[in-house]
Protein backbone atom coordinates (compact mmCIF):
# COMPACT_ATOMS: atom_id res chain seq x y z
CA UNK A 1 0.00 0.00 0.00
CA UNK A 2 1.40 3.57 -0.52
CA UNK A 3 -1.51 5.49 -1.06
CA UNK A 4 -2.97 5.67 2.72
CA UNK A 5 -6.38 5.37 3.90
CA UNK A 6 -6.20 9.13 4.97
CA UNK A 7 -6.31 11.02 1.40
CA UNK A 8 -4.06 14.64 1.72
CA UNK A 9 -5.33 17.68 -0.38
CA UNK A 10 -4.38 19.08 -3.14
CA UNK A 11 -4.82 22.94 -3.24
CA UNK A 12 -4.68 25.70 -6.16
CA UNK A 13 -1.46 28.16 -6.00
CA UNK A 14 -2.67 31.65 -6.70
CA UNK A 15 0.57 33.55 -6.45
CA UNK A 16 1.35 34.00 -2.84
CA UNK A 17 -2.84 33.80 -1.71
CA UNK A 18 -4.52 30.89 -0.63
CA UNK A 19 -8.28 30.11 -1.92
CA UNK A 20 -10.97 30.29 0.50
CA UNK A 21 -11.74 26.96 2.31
CA UNK A 22 -14.95 26.22 1.34
CA UNK A 23 -14.36 25.35 -2.37
CA UNK A 24 -15.66 22.08 -4.40
CA UNK A 25 -12.94 19.22 -3.99
CA UNK A 26 -12.75 16.18 -6.30
CA UNK A 27 -11.37 13.15 -6.05
CA UNK A 28 -7.55 12.31 -7.30
CA UNK A 29 -7.90 8.52 -7.74
CA UNK A 30 -5.18 5.90 -7.82
CA UNK A 31 -5.53 3.96 -11.33
CA UNK A 32 -3.70 1.09 -9.87
CA UNK A 33 -6.23 0.77 -6.94
CA UNK A 34 -9.27 2.55 -7.76
CA UNK A 35 -8.18 4.28 -4.22
CA UNK A 36 -8.67 8.17 -3.66
CA UNK A 37 -5.22 9.27 -3.41
CA UNK A 38 -5.84 13.14 -2.78
CA UNK A 39 -8.71 15.92 -2.78
CA UNK A 40 -8.31 18.63 -5.26
CA UNK A 41 -9.61 21.68 -4.70
CA UNK A 42 -11.74 22.54 -7.49
CA UNK A 43 -10.56 26.16 -9.06
CA UNK A 44 -13.69 28.72 -9.77
CA UNK A 45 -13.89 31.63 -12.18
CA UNK A 46 -12.52 33.82 -9.16
CA UNK A 47 -9.49 31.62 -8.26
CA UNK A 48 -8.59 31.64 -11.99
CA UNK A 49 -8.70 35.42 -11.99
CA UNK A 50 -6.53 36.32 -9.04
CA UNK A 51 -4.11 33.43 -11.09
CA UNK A 52 -3.81 35.59 -13.60
CA UNK A 53 -3.59 39.03 -12.32
CA UNK A 54 -0.95 37.27 -9.93
CA UNK A 55 1.12 36.17 -13.21
CA UNK A 56 0.32 39.77 -14.48
CA UNK A 57 1.55 41.61 -11.85
CA UNK A 58 4.69 38.81 -11.22
CA UNK A 59 5.60 40.18 -15.00
CA UNK A 60 6.39 43.51 -13.78
CA UNK A 61 7.76 42.99 -10.61
CA UNK A 62 11.31 40.88 -9.61
CA UNK A 63 11.08 38.94 -12.13
CA UNK A 64 10.66 41.02 -15.25
CA UNK A 65 13.86 43.03 -13.77
CA UNK A 66 15.97 39.94 -13.48
CA UNK A 67 19.27 39.49 -16.04
CA UNK A 68 19.39 36.45 -18.00
CA UNK A 69 22.06 34.88 -16.26
CA UNK A 70 20.16 35.50 -12.98
CA UNK A 71 17.17 33.82 -14.56
CA UNK A 72 19.26 30.94 -15.85
CA UNK A 73 20.40 30.74 -12.28
CA UNK A 74 17.08 30.16 -11.24
CA UNK A 75 15.99 27.56 -13.52
CA UNK A 76 18.72 25.60 -12.79
CA UNK A 77 17.71 25.64 -8.97
CA UNK A 78 14.40 24.47 -10.24
CA UNK A 79 15.93 21.55 -10.92
CA UNK A 80 18.09 20.95 -8.13
CA UNK A 81 14.67 21.32 -5.88
CA UNK A 82 13.28 18.74 -8.53
CA UNK A 83 16.16 16.23 -7.96
CA UNK A 84 16.52 16.98 -4.40
CA UNK A 85 12.51 15.44 -3.74
CA UNK A 86 13.19 12.80 -6.42
CA UNK A 87 11.52 10.36 -4.08
CA UNK A 88 8.59 12.67 -3.75
CA UNK A 89 7.77 13.45 -7.10
CA UNK A 90 8.31 9.88 -7.80
CA UNK A 91 5.45 8.52 -5.37
CA UNK A 92 3.05 11.30 -6.76
CA UNK A 93 3.13 10.81 -10.02
CA UNK A 94 3.20 6.35 -9.67
CA UNK A 95 -0.08 7.34 -7.46
CA UNK A 96 -1.71 9.07 -9.91
CA UNK A 97 -0.86 7.75 -12.86
CA UNK A 98 -0.38 4.08 -12.11
CA UNK A 99 3.01 3.84 -14.30
CA UNK A 100 6.04 1.61 -13.42
CA UNK A 101 8.52 2.80 -11.16
CA UNK A 102 11.15 2.02 -14.02
CA UNK A 103 9.46 4.07 -16.40
CA UNK A 104 9.05 7.02 -13.67
CA UNK A 105 12.51 7.11 -12.55
CA UNK A 106 14.32 6.79 -15.72
CA UNK A 107 11.73 8.91 -17.90
CA UNK A 108 9.16 10.94 -16.23
CA UNK A 109 11.09 12.35 -13.13
CA UNK A 110 14.48 13.64 -14.56
CA UNK A 111 12.86 14.89 -17.84
CA UNK A 112 11.01 16.91 -15.12
CA UNK A 113 14.43 18.32 -13.88
CA UNK A 114 16.45 18.03 -17.26
CA UNK A 115 13.89 20.38 -19.24
CA UNK A 116 14.60 23.36 -16.75
CA UNK A 117 18.27 22.80 -16.78
CA UNK A 118 18.19 22.25 -20.83
CA UNK A 119 16.03 25.63 -21.60
CA UNK A 120 18.12 27.92 -18.98
CA UNK A 121 20.34 28.55 -21.19
CA UNK A 122 18.23 29.06 -24.56
CA UNK A 123 17.85 32.66 -24.68
CA UNK A 124 21.29 33.81 -24.41
CA UNK A 125 22.27 31.53 -27.21
CA UNK A 126 19.85 33.15 -29.81
CA UNK A 127 21.36 36.03 -31.54
CA UNK A 128 18.75 38.47 -33.06
CA UNK A 129 18.86 39.69 -36.76
CA UNK A 130 20.88 42.93 -38.05
CA UNK A 131 20.04 44.46 -40.99
CA UNK A 132 21.93 48.04 -42.65
CA UNK A 133 19.18 49.79 -45.62
CA UNK A 134 19.60 53.25 -47.33
CA UNK A 135 16.18 55.81 -46.28
CA UNK A 136 14.81 57.61 -49.54
CA UNK A 137 16.56 60.65 -48.10
CA UNK A 138 19.88 58.73 -48.86
CA UNK A 139 20.50 58.33 -45.57
CA UNK A 140 21.97 55.98 -43.68
CA UNK A 141 19.10 53.21 -40.91
CA UNK A 142 19.45 50.67 -39.79
CA UNK A 143 17.20 47.52 -38.36
CA UNK A 144 17.96 44.81 -35.12
CA UNK A 145 14.93 42.55 -33.38
CA UNK A 146 14.40 42.68 -30.22
CA UNK A 147 12.46 39.50 -28.58
CA UNK A 148 10.26 40.07 -25.07
CA UNK A 149 8.64 38.13 -23.44
CA UNK A 150 4.85 37.01 -24.32
CA UNK A 151 3.47 37.46 -21.09
CA UNK A 152 1.39 35.89 -19.39
CA UNK A 153 1.06 32.03 -20.06
CA UNK A 154 -1.54 29.76 -19.93
CA UNK A 155 -0.21 25.89 -19.87
CA UNK A 156 -2.91 23.22 -20.18
CA UNK A 157 -1.58 19.70 -19.68
CA UNK A 158 -2.77 16.18 -20.04
CA UNK A 159 -2.62 12.95 -17.94
CA UNK A 160 0.33 10.57 -19.49
CA UNK A 161 3.55 12.43 -18.28
CA UNK A 162 2.44 14.88 -15.88
CA UNK A 163 5.67 16.38 -15.23
CA UNK A 164 7.36 15.69 -18.28
CA UNK A 165 4.99 17.63 -20.34
CA UNK A 166 4.12 20.13 -17.74
CA UNK A 167 8.11 21.49 -17.37
CA UNK A 168 8.28 20.52 -21.11
CA UNK A 169 6.20 24.23 -21.16
CA UNK A 170 6.98 25.49 -17.95
CA UNK A 171 10.82 25.56 -18.59
CA UNK A 172 11.03 27.40 -21.45
CA UNK A 173 8.02 30.24 -20.63
CA UNK A 174 9.99 31.13 -17.71
CA UNK A 175 13.28 30.54 -19.35
CA UNK A 176 12.22 33.78 -21.96
CA UNK A 177 10.87 35.57 -19.09
CA UNK A 178 7.03 35.14 -18.76
CA UNK A 179 4.72 33.83 -16.04
CA UNK A 180 2.50 31.45 -15.91
CA UNK A 181 -0.75 29.25 -15.43
CA UNK A 182 -0.56 25.86 -15.03
CA UNK A 183 -3.80 23.96 -15.54
CA UNK A 184 -2.77 19.91 -15.00
CA UNK A 185 -5.20 17.05 -15.88
CA UNK A 186 -8.25 16.66 -13.40
CA UNK A 187 -6.58 12.79 -13.30
CA UNK A 188 -3.32 13.78 -12.60
CA UNK A 189 -2.89 16.99 -10.25
CA UNK A 190 -0.05 16.43 -7.92
CA UNK A 191 3.41 17.22 -9.09
CA UNK A 192 2.02 20.26 -10.49
CA UNK A 193 1.37 21.70 -6.83
CA UNK A 194 4.54 19.40 -5.63
CA UNK A 195 6.64 21.66 -8.26
CA UNK A 196 5.09 24.81 -6.62
CA UNK A 197 7.00 24.16 -3.43
CA UNK A 198 9.62 23.58 -5.65
CA UNK A 199 9.51 27.25 -6.83
CA UNK A 200 9.52 28.67 -3.64
CA UNK A 201 12.29 26.91 -2.09
CA UNK A 202 14.28 27.55 -5.15
CA UNK A 203 13.49 31.95 -4.45
CA UNK A 204 11.03 31.96 -7.53
CA UNK A 205 8.40 35.44 -6.55
CA UNK A 206 5.32 34.50 -5.60
CA UNK A 207 3.00 35.01 -8.70
CA UNK A 208 5.34 33.63 -11.46
CA UNK A 209 4.14 29.91 -10.87
CA UNK A 210 0.37 29.41 -10.49
CA UNK A 211 -1.75 26.16 -10.65
CA UNK A 212 -5.59 25.85 -10.73
CA UNK A 213 -7.38 22.76 -10.72
CA UNK A 214 -10.32 21.36 -12.24
CA UNK A 215 -11.42 19.82 -15.38
CA UNK A 216 -11.60 21.68 -19.24
CA UNK A 217 -15.49 22.83 -20.04
CA UNK A 218 -17.20 24.79 -17.50
CA UNK A 219 -14.53 24.48 -15.13
CA UNK A 220 -10.74 25.71 -14.48
CA UNK A 221 -9.68 24.62 -18.17
CA UNK A 222 -12.54 26.64 -20.10
CA UNK A 223 -12.40 29.89 -17.29
CA UNK A 224 -8.48 30.18 -17.79
CA UNK A 225 -8.31 29.68 -21.47
CA UNK A 226 -11.18 32.17 -22.24
CA UNK A 227 -9.34 34.81 -19.63
CA UNK A 228 -8.88 37.96 -20.94
CA UNK A 229 -5.74 38.57 -19.11
CA UNK A 230 -3.29 35.44 -20.44
CA UNK A 231 -1.49 35.94 -23.62
CA UNK A 232 -1.22 32.69 -25.41
CA UNK A 233 -2.14 29.17 -24.78
CA UNK A 234 -0.15 26.01 -24.87
CA UNK A 235 -1.82 23.16 -24.88
CA UNK A 236 -0.94 19.27 -25.12
CA UNK A 237 -3.78 16.75 -25.24
CA UNK A 238 -7.02 15.46 -27.83
CA UNK A 239 -7.15 17.13 -30.78
CA UNK A 240 -10.47 17.87 -30.29
CA UNK A 241 -10.04 19.93 -27.23
CA UNK A 242 -7.43 21.73 -29.29
CA UNK A 243 -10.27 23.01 -31.96
CA UNK A 244 -12.63 24.15 -28.04
CA UNK A 245 -8.96 25.60 -27.25
CA UNK A 246 -8.68 27.31 -30.12
CA UNK A 247 -12.14 28.62 -30.28
CA UNK A 248 -11.27 30.30 -27.03
CA UNK A 249 -8.52 31.77 -27.85
CA UNK A 250 -9.98 33.37 -31.00
CA UNK A 251 -11.78 36.21 -28.33
CA UNK A 252 -8.53 38.25 -28.39
CA UNK A 253 -6.70 36.48 -30.96
CA UNK A 254 -4.40 34.93 -28.48
CA UNK A 255 -1.46 32.73 -30.19
CA UNK A 256 -1.40 29.08 -29.50
CA UNK A 257 1.02 26.24 -29.42
CA UNK A 258 -0.65 22.81 -29.68
CA UNK A 259 0.41 19.30 -29.59
CA UNK A 260 -2.10 16.97 -30.20
CA UNK A 261 -3.24 13.02 -30.92
CA UNK A 262 -1.68 10.72 -33.40
CA UNK A 263 -2.12 7.61 -34.82
CA UNK A 264 1.29 6.89 -35.43
CA UNK A 265 2.89 4.58 -38.04
CA UNK A 266 5.95 2.03 -38.10
CA UNK A 267 7.03 0.99 -41.33
CA UNK A 268 9.98 -2.50 -40.86
CA UNK A 269 12.07 -3.18 -43.87
CA UNK A 270 12.83 -7.16 -44.31
CA UNK A 271 16.35 -5.76 -44.26
CA UNK A 272 16.52 -4.50 -40.59
CA UNK A 273 17.84 -5.96 -37.48
CA UNK A 274 15.25 -8.00 -36.65
CA UNK A 275 15.86 -8.62 -33.13
CA UNK A 276 16.72 -4.61 -32.58
CA UNK A 277 13.58 -3.83 -34.34
CA UNK A 278 11.03 -5.88 -32.31
CA UNK A 279 13.04 -5.03 -28.93
CA UNK A 280 12.67 -1.26 -29.38
CA UNK A 281 8.86 -2.00 -30.97
CA UNK A 282 7.87 -3.45 -27.33
CA UNK A 283 8.74 -0.22 -26.43
CA UNK A 284 6.88 1.72 -28.93
CA UNK A 285 3.45 -0.56 -28.69
CA UNK A 286 3.21 -1.00 -24.72
CA UNK A 287 5.25 1.77 -22.71
CA UNK A 288 3.02 3.49 -20.33
CA UNK A 289 0.44 1.11 -21.34
CA UNK A 290 0.25 2.16 -24.96
CA UNK A 291 -0.44 6.06 -23.31
CA UNK A 292 2.25 8.21 -24.98
CA UNK A 293 1.60 10.22 -28.08
CA UNK A 294 4.45 9.16 -29.72
CA UNK A 295 3.49 5.72 -29.46
CA UNK A 296 2.79 3.36 -32.57
CA UNK A 297 -0.35 2.16 -33.39
CA UNK A 298 -0.06 0.90 -36.89
CA UNK A 299 2.84 -1.21 -37.87
CA UNK A 300 3.44 -1.96 -41.70
CA UNK A 301 5.48 -5.15 -41.97
CA UNK A 302 7.17 -5.87 -45.61
CA UNK A 303 6.17 -9.36 -46.57
CA UNK A 304 9.09 -11.26 -46.07
CA UNK A 305 9.45 -11.43 -42.58
CA UNK A 306 5.98 -10.54 -41.94
CA UNK A 307 5.10 -13.95 -39.84
CA UNK A 308 8.15 -13.54 -38.15
CA UNK A 309 7.39 -9.96 -36.92
CA UNK A 310 4.42 -10.64 -35.69
CA UNK A 311 5.77 -13.76 -33.72
CA UNK A 312 8.31 -11.94 -32.31
CA UNK A 313 6.41 -8.98 -31.06
CA UNK A 314 3.46 -11.34 -29.55
CA UNK A 315 6.32 -13.05 -27.60
CA UNK A 316 7.57 -9.94 -25.98
CA UNK A 317 4.08 -8.97 -25.28
CA UNK A 318 3.42 -12.31 -23.45
CA UNK A 319 6.54 -10.77 -21.07
CA UNK A 320 4.54 -7.50 -20.40
CA UNK A 321 4.06 -8.06 -16.58
CA UNK A 322 1.16 -5.80 -14.84
CA UNK A 323 1.43 -5.55 -11.04
CA UNK A 324 2.12 -3.45 -8.22
CA UNK A 325 3.83 0.06 -10.02
CA UNK A 326 6.16 0.46 -7.13
CA UNK A 327 7.63 -2.85 -7.64
CA UNK A 328 11.08 -2.72 -10.38
CA UNK A 329 10.00 -6.14 -11.87
CA UNK A 330 6.05 -4.57 -13.35
CA UNK A 331 6.19 -3.65 -17.14
CA UNK A 332 2.48 -2.85 -17.41
CA UNK A 333 0.38 -0.41 -15.53
CA UNK A 334 -2.98 0.31 -15.47
CA UNK A 335 -5.26 2.73 -18.12
CA UNK A 336 -5.68 5.78 -16.11
CA UNK A 337 -9.56 6.06 -15.41
CA UNK A 338 -12.75 4.26 -15.54
CA UNK A 339 -13.68 6.29 -18.45
CA UNK A 340 -10.57 5.78 -20.49
CA UNK A 341 -10.83 1.89 -20.09
CA UNK A 342 -14.32 1.76 -21.33
CA UNK A 343 -13.03 3.61 -24.35
CA UNK A 344 -9.83 1.24 -25.49
CA UNK A 345 -12.12 -1.76 -24.34
CA UNK A 346 -14.70 -0.15 -27.03
CA UNK A 347 -12.03 -0.37 -29.56
CA UNK A 348 -10.90 -4.02 -28.42
CA UNK A 349 -14.89 -4.52 -29.31
CA UNK A 350 -14.53 -2.94 -32.55
CA UNK A 351 -11.57 -4.85 -33.67
CA UNK A 352 -12.95 -7.90 -33.08
CA UNK A 353 -16.55 -7.38 -34.70
CA UNK A 354 -14.50 -5.70 -37.63
CA UNK A 355 -12.77 -9.10 -38.31
CA UNK A 356 -9.57 -8.79 -36.56
CA UNK A 357 -7.18 -11.46 -36.39
CA UNK A 358 -6.76 -11.42 -32.19
CA UNK A 359 -2.81 -12.59 -32.00
CA UNK A 360 -2.61 -11.73 -28.21
CA UNK A 361 -4.80 -10.04 -25.60
CA UNK A 362 -8.13 -8.38 -26.47
CA UNK A 363 -9.66 -8.37 -23.19
CA UNK A 364 -9.51 -7.04 -19.78
CA UNK A 365 -7.13 -8.18 -16.46
CA UNK A 366 -8.47 -9.25 -13.62
CA UNK A 367 -6.09 -8.58 -10.87
CA UNK A 368 -6.31 -9.50 -7.38
CA UNK A 369 -6.04 -8.00 -4.08
CA UNK A 370 -5.34 -3.74 -3.79
CA UNK A 371 -5.40 -4.30 -7.45
CA UNK A 372 -8.84 -5.78 -8.29
CA UNK A 373 -9.85 -1.84 -7.99
CA UNK A 374 -7.76 -0.70 -10.72
CA UNK A 375 -8.33 -0.54 -14.87
CA UNK A 376 -5.70 -3.11 -16.27
CA UNK A 377 -6.02 -3.98 -19.54
CA UNK A 378 -4.43 -6.68 -21.77
CA UNK A 379 -1.96 -5.95 -24.27
CA UNK A 380 -3.02 -6.66 -28.08
CA UNK A 381 -1.98 -7.33 -31.17
CA UNK A 382 -4.10 -7.25 -34.35
CA UNK A 383 -3.49 -8.43 -37.85
CA UNK A 384 -6.17 -8.77 -40.82
CA UNK A 385 -8.29 -5.28 -40.78
CA UNK A 386 -8.26 -3.16 -43.59
CA UNK A 387 -6.87 0.59 -43.09
CA UNK A 388 -10.17 1.71 -43.41
CA UNK A 389 -11.22 0.29 -40.12
CA UNK A 390 -11.83 2.50 -37.01
CA UNK A 391 -8.92 0.75 -35.38
CA UNK A 392 -6.30 1.72 -38.34
CA UNK A 393 -8.08 5.50 -37.87
CA UNK A 394 -8.63 6.96 -34.75
CA UNK A 395 -6.23 7.12 -31.99
CA UNK A 396 -7.21 4.49 -28.90
CA UNK A 397 -4.55 5.33 -26.62
CA UNK A 398 -3.98 1.69 -24.95
CA UNK A 399 -1.79 -1.14 -25.42
CA UNK A 400 -2.55 -2.48 -28.58
CA UNK A 401 -1.38 -2.62 -32.28
CA UNK A 402 -2.05 -3.32 -35.72
CA UNK A 403 0.27 -5.39 -37.98
CA UNK A 404 -0.36 -5.14 -41.25
CA UNK A 405 2.01 -6.53 -44.33
CA UNK A 406 3.46 -4.48 -47.53
CA UNK A 407 5.06 -5.19 -50.46
CA UNK A 408 7.31 -2.18 -51.48
CA UNK A 409 8.57 1.32 -50.24
CA UNK A 410 6.04 3.52 -51.94
CA UNK A 411 2.99 1.38 -50.74
CA UNK A 412 4.64 1.27 -46.66
CA UNK A 413 5.00 4.92 -47.72
CA UNK A 414 1.29 5.85 -48.79
CA UNK A 415 -0.41 3.71 -46.41
CA UNK A 416 1.86 5.40 -42.96
CA UNK A 417 0.71 9.14 -44.43
CA UNK A 418 -3.11 7.89 -45.26
CA UNK A 419 -3.58 9.36 -41.88
CA UNK A 420 -5.23 12.96 -40.38
CA UNK A 421 -2.76 12.76 -37.81
CA UNK A 422 0.96 13.75 -38.05
CA UNK A 423 2.82 13.54 -34.77
CA UNK A 424 5.43 10.91 -35.25
CA UNK A 425 6.62 7.61 -37.28
CA UNK A 426 9.56 5.29 -37.04
CA UNK A 427 11.24 2.59 -39.79
CA UNK A 428 13.41 0.12 -39.61
CA UNK A 429 15.96 -0.81 -42.82
CA UNK A 430 19.64 -1.07 -42.42
CA UNK A 431 19.79 0.50 -46.13
CA UNK A 432 21.39 3.92 -45.44
CA UNK A 433 19.53 5.71 -48.82
CA UNK A 434 16.37 4.19 -47.98
CA UNK A 435 16.37 5.62 -44.29
CA UNK A 436 16.71 8.74 -45.50
CA UNK A 437 14.72 8.65 -49.04
CA UNK A 438 11.89 7.35 -47.15
CA UNK A 439 12.33 9.68 -43.17
CA UNK A 440 11.42 12.25 -46.00
CA UNK A 441 8.11 11.27 -47.45
CA UNK A 442 7.04 10.54 -44.18
CA UNK A 443 4.27 13.46 -43.16
CA UNK A 444 5.37 13.52 -39.59
CA UNK A 445 6.84 16.17 -37.12
CA UNK A 446 9.15 13.75 -36.26
CA UNK A 447 10.56 10.65 -37.73
CA UNK A 448 13.18 8.12 -35.77
CA UNK A 449 15.06 5.58 -38.00
CA UNK A 450 16.45 2.29 -36.28
CA UNK A 451 15.15 3.97 -32.83
CA UNK A 452 12.09 4.91 -30.86
CA UNK A 453 11.36 8.31 -28.60
CA UNK A 454 15.24 9.08 -28.57
CA UNK A 455 14.85 12.47 -27.43
CA UNK A 456 17.43 15.72 -28.14
CA UNK A 457 15.99 18.35 -26.22
CA UNK A 458 17.46 21.31 -28.79
CA UNK A 459 15.71 19.84 -31.37
CA UNK A 460 11.97 20.63 -33.22
CA UNK A 461 8.98 18.71 -31.44
CA UNK A 462 5.83 18.98 -32.67
CA UNK A 463 3.28 17.57 -35.51
CA UNK A 464 1.88 18.17 -38.99
CA UNK A 465 -1.73 17.64 -40.09
CA UNK A 466 -4.25 17.52 -36.96
CA UNK A 467 -1.05 16.92 -34.61
CA UNK A 468 -0.17 20.20 -33.53
CA UNK A 469 0.31 23.97 -34.23
CA UNK A 470 4.04 25.10 -33.77
CA UNK A 471 7.23 23.61 -32.38
CA UNK A 472 8.78 23.72 -29.05
CA UNK A 473 12.23 22.41 -28.10
CA UNK A 474 15.58 24.39 -28.52
CA UNK A 475 15.28 27.60 -29.71
CA UNK A 476 11.96 26.93 -31.84
CA UNK A 477 10.15 27.14 -28.34
CA UNK A 478 11.15 31.03 -28.72
CA UNK A 479 8.48 31.50 -31.48
CA UNK A 480 5.63 30.62 -29.02
CA UNK A 481 7.46 32.61 -25.66
CA UNK A 482 8.69 35.41 -27.19
CA UNK A 483 7.59 38.83 -29.45
CA UNK A 484 9.88 39.17 -31.95
CA UNK A 485 10.06 43.09 -32.45
CA UNK A 486 11.90 45.14 -35.08
CA UNK A 487 13.48 48.59 -33.93
CA UNK A 488 14.62 50.64 -36.96
CA UNK A 489 17.19 53.41 -36.64
CA UNK A 490 17.30 56.12 -38.72
CA UNK A 491 20.87 58.12 -38.47
P1 LIG B 1 -7.52 16.00 -23.08
O1 LIG B 1 -7.56 16.82 -24.32
O2 LIG B 1 -8.75 15.25 -22.69
O3 LIG B 1 -7.18 16.90 -21.82
C1 LIG B 1 -5.98 17.67 -21.75
C2 LIG B 1 -6.18 18.84 -20.83
O4 LIG B 1 -7.13 19.74 -21.41
C3 LIG B 1 -6.72 18.48 -19.45
O5 LIG B 1 -6.05 19.27 -18.50
C4 LIG B 1 -8.19 18.86 -19.56
O6 LIG B 1 -8.79 19.16 -18.32
C5 LIG B 1 -8.10 20.09 -20.45
N1 LIG B 1 -9.34 20.42 -21.16
C6 LIG B 1 -10.29 19.58 -21.65
N2 LIG B 1 -11.25 20.28 -22.28
C7 LIG B 1 -10.92 21.59 -22.21
C8 LIG B 1 -11.52 22.80 -22.67
N3 LIG B 1 -12.65 22.79 -23.36
N4 LIG B 1 -10.89 23.96 -22.40
C9 LIG B 1 -9.73 23.98 -21.73
N5 LIG B 1 -9.12 22.87 -21.25
C10 LIG B 1 -9.70 21.69 -21.50
O7 LIG B 1 -6.28 15.03 -23.26
P2 LIG B 1 -5.82 13.86 -22.27
O8 LIG B 1 -6.85 12.77 -22.34
O9 LIG B 1 -5.46 14.45 -20.95
O10 LIG B 1 -4.46 13.38 -22.96
C11 LIG B 1 -4.41 12.42 -23.98
C12 LIG B 1 -4.29 13.10 -25.33
O11 LIG B 1 -3.15 13.94 -25.33
C13 LIG B 1 -4.08 12.13 -26.47
O12 LIG B 1 -4.83 12.55 -27.58
C14 LIG B 1 -2.58 12.27 -26.79
O13 LIG B 1 -2.21 11.94 -28.09
C15 LIG B 1 -2.38 13.72 -26.51
N6 LIG B 1 -0.98 13.99 -26.24
C16 LIG B 1 -0.23 14.63 -27.20
C17 LIG B 1 1.12 14.87 -26.99
C18 LIG B 1 1.98 15.56 -28.02
O14 LIG B 1 3.10 15.91 -27.70
N7 LIG B 1 1.50 15.75 -29.22
C19 LIG B 1 1.71 14.47 -25.78
C20 LIG B 1 0.92 13.83 -24.84
C21 LIG B 1 -0.43 13.60 -25.07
Amino acid sequence: MHGGNNPGRIRNVLGGAQSESDRHFFEDINPATGEVVALVEEATREDVDRAVTAARAALKGPWGKLTQDERARALNRIADGIEVRFDDFLKAEILDTGKPVTMASHLDIPRGAANFRAFAELPKHHSGEFFQMKAPDGGDAFNYSLRSPRGVIAVICPWNLPLLLMTWKVAPALACGNTVVVKPSEETPATATLLAEVMRDAGIPDGVYNVVNGYGPGSAGQFLTEHPGVDGITFTGETRTGEAIMAAAAKGVRPVSFELGGKNAGLVFADCDLDKALDQTVRAVFMNAGQVCLQTERLFVERPIFERFVEGLAARARQQKPGDPFDKTTSLGPLISDEHLKKVTGYYGKAQAAGAEVVIGGGTIRMTDEFAGGHWIEPTIWTGLSDESEIMREEIFGPCVHISPFDGEDEAIARANASEYGLASMLWTQDLSRAHRVAAQLETGITWVNSWFLRDLRTPFGGMKHSGIGREGGVHGLEFYTELRNVCVKI
